[in-house]
């Protein structure tokens, strides 16, 4: 798991390169569900048998479901935008997850289908800790010069 900032960082760019007609916050939160969904019980029940279960929350076709889920929350004229923005968000999640390198656990991109793993192993889960200023840097200077250049278009 690339850390949560790096992840709002890359959706972020991809949100304003490629979903600019989305709402920004729900790409964003779409990005941090894989994880908020998975990780806090695999951590509180780490003692217990069900800590084996939560992880399936993190894998693609389950979030698309919780995607869906919590956009059942909106009014009925938002709910598919809101489930497009989250899911694309929770995909550009997935992306990133699939750069690091195995560490304890493994993703299966097609759960429940196939328990097949792939990993590129480019990225270690913490490699971009310490270049978190730069990250969030490199990503506001993306967005300001795209900002800039929609302002002079
Ligand atoms: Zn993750």
């Amino acid at each position: 798991m690339p850390e949560l900032i790096t992840h709002s960082c890359a959706a972020l760019v991809v949100w304003n390169f490629f979903l600019k007609r989305l709402p920004v916050l729900l790409v964003v939160i779409g990005t941090l569900l894989p994880d908020l969904c998975s990780r806090p019980f695999t951590i509180l029940f780490a003692h217990s048998e069900m800590r084996t279960f939560f992880p399936v929350f993190h894998e693609p076709i389950p979030i698309t479901l919780i995607c869906f889920l919590l956009s059942r929350l909106f009014i009925p004229s938002k709910r598919n935008e809101a489930w497009l923005a989250l899911c694309l968000g929770a995909y550009v999640h997935e992306g990133l997850d699939l750069l690091q390198k195995a560490v304890a656990e493994s993703y299966y991109p097609l759960f429940p289908f196939s328990m097949w793993s792939p990993r590129w192993g480019i990225l270690h889960s913490e490699a971009t800790l310490p270049y978190l200023p730069l990250i969030i840097l490199v990503t506001w200077g993306l967005l300001s010069v795209a900002r800039r250049s929609n302002r002079n278009a």
